[in-house]
């Protein structure tokens, strides 16, 4: 069988390194062997597009995971619009798809490089599948424009890999088959597993970890920021970078925010937060640095959805920069709380945390067990 796997972002890349270097029988797969199966050697021809949606931080992640692709559309552009972005993407991968001609293409989320590469797939009559299916917020202008892009998604794939068992039933509501379904945790929590064992094995650290190393302050509780959604643009970041500016008087905290390259949101948060007494600013992270930081943090505050998956792992709790998840998992089972944009609500939530928070305990995460990539070669070398 051959797989064609397209990804174009930070978080795409990481929750599809797992699956690629499983599908590859690499000597960095994760697992040699798999239910059911005598022997998977040499059942997939695996090829790797990558969009190049975001240019630096996905490079960061194919550096990390030692990913070389077989074709860089490398698209992304100053100032591009999602119409722009949209129109390129069919454009190339019309050439790429009719070029490779594979069996699958894999897509993962919610991204604008997913849905147009599961539209592209589809006009050529190649079959799709869709990793991290199912996931809704049933508001199609929340967020913008992730709950259209993993619809889109999911009215073309042919096969949904879902990480819960709420995504499924999202699915099932909709009309997707329960044959078409397989249910196998989330593959972000295979990469995280993957990177955790690299740094306990192999003793793994880089030159950014060593230097955060001299920078954090130890006597501090660190609180740990990120940002990214377009539906926070604006007078989101604004009240969030206030609310941290609040925060930052207490004398036992460290703010430390590894700050998105969009323009949309550096330009705030440099111009509120620079220079600021508590706070550290820093570029995006590489992969490893930032499961490092989780691991130092004691809260995190982030509008982000893997990291909402990563953090429950880690035992570290997630307020989240947003009005609504499509991620209510962690929520009911306590590791994460809505906070919305408020000013006042994140501040009363973070000081919350800060004076009574005493640890989650060993709990299992809602999000997968690290065996995601496996259920996906297995239902695969099935049909192969
Ligand atoms: N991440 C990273 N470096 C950073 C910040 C986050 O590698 O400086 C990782 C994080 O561990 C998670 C992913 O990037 O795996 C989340 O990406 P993002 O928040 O951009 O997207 P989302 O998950 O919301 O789609």
């Amino acid at each position: 069988m051959k797989i064609l796997i397209v990804f174009g972002t930070r978080p795409e890349a990481i929750k599809m390194a797992p699956l690629y270097h499983e599908l590859c029988q690499s000597e960095l797969s994760l697992f040699q062997s798999y239910q059911g199966v005598e022997d998977s050697k040499n059942k997939f021809e695996v090829k790797v597009c990558v969009t190049a949606q975001h240019r630096k931080m996905l490079d960061q992640v194919l550096d990390f995971f030692e990913i070389v692709p077989d074709y860089d559309l490398n698209l992304m552009q100053p100032n591009q619009t999602l119409n722009g972005l949209s129109a390129n993407i069919l454009l190339k991968m019309d050439e790429v798809l009719i070029q490779e001609k594979p069996d699958l293409v894999l897509v993962h989320g919610d991204t604008t490089t997913s849905s147009m590469v599961a539209l592209a797939a589809f006009h050529l009559g190649i079959k799709v599948g869709h990793v991290e299916a199912g996931l809704r917020t049933f508001n199609k202008h929340a967020p913008f424009p992730e709950e259209i892009n993993r619809q889109i998604t999911s009215r073309i794939a042919d096969i949904h890999f879902t990480p819960t068992e709420q995504a499924n039933r999202n699915l099932l509501k909709e009309g997707i088959l329960q044959k078409n379904i397989v249910e196998t945790g989330n593959t972000g929590i295979d990469a995280l597993f993957w990177t955790l064992n690299k740094m306990e094995t192999k003793n793994y650290t880089n030159p950014e970890i060593e230097q955060l190393k001299n920078s954090l302050p130890t006597n501090k509780k660190i609180v740990l920021v990120t940002g990214h959604r377009r539906e926070n643009f604006g007078e989101g970041f604004q009240n969030l970078c206030q609310a941290l500016l609040k925060i930052s008087e207490r004398e036992d905290v460290v703010i430390i925010y590894p700050v998105h390259l969009n323009p949309n949101v550096k330009e705030i948060v440099y111009e509120l937060l620079s220079n600021k007494v508590n706070i550290q600013l820093i570029p995006p992270v590489s992969y490893p640095t930032f499961v490092w930081l989780m691991q130092q943090s004691y809260l995190i505050v982030s509008d982000s959805g893997g990291i909402q998956e990563e953090a429950p792992s880690l035992g570290k709790p997630v307020l989240v920069t947003r009005n609504v998840s499509e991620r209510p998992e962690g929520v009911a089972a306590g590791f994460s709380t809505i906070v919305g944009t408020d000013k006042n609500e994140i501040i009363k939530n973070i000081q919350d945390i800060m004076d009574n928070f005493e640890g989650f305990g060993l709990q299992k995460n809602p999000y997968g067990d690290g065996n995601a990539s496996r259920k996906i070669i297995e239902y695969l070398l099935n049909q192969a």
